[in-house]
């Protein structure tokens, strides 16, 4: 047997498109400091699973690593770091390069709100001595999934006086947790003839908040009561309150590694954390870059990226064009020129359900950063569709730098679909394409995503970065 390949093979090798697992295209060394990179990320994970939570964590890193908050009224020299904060809900993160910014900035787009379960405006009920919060789930639920497991609260309450409290409880180890009940199998029969879809209705996400009554004859409500002391003693609230208040019920787990061989990683949010962590951590890794780098971590990307803090309102904008005016430049010339890659997550294949996918197109965990030429649904509506030229930039940069790398599509052709934010950079002028982590059980309470591809992620964002 000889060593060498037969011309077929060569030629194989030259002419086809074979995208491979990442672990067989880069060094032990490589592997170990995706795994490294990755031991931050689940405490991130486990830190910030909202919004909030993701920018407060976010500008405390930026802080440690020299960006200070942007001041439109400053000049700015090359190497200096920004940070703009948006409500408290949404971070734009800036490196002044040493280009004019006619030139266009480099910007990385992702974003940090998950599916959840919102609470309503009036939450609070009492029925058969039991205390229940009534939700609205936000973004794309399968319902079914959010019963029996385990959730903690976090978020905000405006009191009356004005003054605010944060929430967060579960999280920790001497919390208590809360869930959504189900029925049992036994008493299941009518329940287990609707659809899937509908195992779990929108008016059946109540989570059980407590049992106990308030010690009091004459009083009704009393389980109600008690809660509302609780809350009352321990916050200050009532609960006209909750009127004010922004509170998000999510699962309680972990993040952990998934697999004998730990190559995964199942956590809560990876959608779209798993980009905008990678995202954030190359604009803190780059010194004195050539183009004016920028990473903006927005939040509503999950309802259509609606509301003054989504992409779809003008804040990205408004800093683009207060940062040309520091440059005395027109900020449409900033926009016209810049270079974005929506950072954002795919459907990783998944060989238990492989019908809604079409292998040749479907992007698969562990082959790397999966790039995503459009989104959409029915034929492309609803999506930007990056063009050959700025694929071919991507493509090239990515080869030349060894990253890994597929393609993607958001399942087979009238599967589904659905969109990103690069629609809305588009519509900026921006070339954009999306550019981030396949996922395993997208959207579901506990998702799952490859440490290899995460980090080749991370090195796709800070090569962006450092273009010459
Ligand atoms: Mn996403
Ligand atoms: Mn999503």
């Amino acid at each position: 047997m000889s060593n060498e390949k037969s011309k077929g093979q060569q030629l194989r090798e030259k002419l086809f498109y074979e995208p491979k697992h990442a672990a067989d295209l880069i060094s032990d060394e490589e592997i170990t400091r995706a795994d490294s990179f990755c031991e931050e990320y689940k405490s991130f994970l486990n830190r910030a699973k909202t919004e909030r939570e993701a920018v407060k964590y976010i500008i405390e890193k930026a802080a440690k690593k020299g960006f200070v908050p942007f001041d439109r009224d400053k000049k700015y020299e090359a190497g200096d770091k920004v940070y703009l904060n948006n409500r408290g809900k949404a971070v734009i993160l800036a490196v002044i390069g040493k280009n004019s910014l006619k030139q266009g900035v480099r910007l990385s787009a992702a974003h940090i709100d998950s599916p959840r379960l919102d609470l309503k405006p009036n939450p609070l009920y009492e029925d058969s001595e039991l205390a229940l919060f009534k939700t609205h789930y936000y973004g794309g639920i399968k319902k079914y999934q959010w019963a029996t497991i385990p959730l903690s609260l976090h978020g905000v309450i405006v009191k009356k006086d004005g003054s605010s409290v944060e929430i967060n409880i579960g999280e920790d180890e001497n919390d208590p947790q809360f869930v959504i009940t189900d029925l049992l199998p036994h008493l299941g029969n009518e329940q287990a003839k609707r659809t899937l879809g509908d195992g779990i209705r929108g008016e059946e996400l109540n989570i059980l908040i407590g049992s106990r009554p308030f010690k009091d004859d004459e009083a009704s409500e009393k389980v109600k009561l008690n809660v509302l002391d609780i809350l009352n003693r321990k916050y200050g609230v009532t609960e006209a309150d909750f009127l004010s208040a922004e509170l998000e019920a999510v699962p309680a787990f972990k993040a952990t590694d998934i697999g004998f061989d730990r190559s995964l990683i199942g956590a809560y949010g990876h959608d779209d954390r798993v980009c905008a962590y990678p995202a954030a951590e190359a604009i803190f890794d780059i010194e004195d870059p050539l183009y004016t780098a920028v990473t903006v971590l927005t939040d509503k990307e999950e309802i259509g990226s609606e509301g003054n803090t989504g992409l779809n309102s003008s804040y990205l904008k408004y800093f683009i064009s207060d940062l040309a005016w520091t440059q005395n430049i027109n900020y449409h010339t900033v926009l016209s020129n810049t270079h974005c890659l929506s950072a954002d997550v795919n459907a990783a294949f998944d060989p238990t359900f492989p019908d809604v996918s079409e292998r040749k197109n479907a992007s698969f965990v562990n082959k790397g950063v999966v790039i995503t030429k459009y989104t959409g649904a029915r034929g492309k509506s609803g999506t930007s569709d990056a063009s050959a030229e700025y694929m071919g930039k991507i493509r090239k940069m990515l080869d030349e730098n060894n990253i890994v790398w597929q393609t993607g599509e958001l399942g087979k052709v009238d599967a589904g679909g659905g969109g990103t934010v690069a629609m809305f950079l588009a519509a900026l002028d921006i070339d954009v394409v999306d550019l981030g982590v396949p996922v395993l059980s997208m959207h579901a309470p506990f998702e799952v995503i490859s440490k290899l591809d995460l980090y080749m992620a991370y090195r796709a964002f800070k090569t962006f970065f450092e273009e010459k």
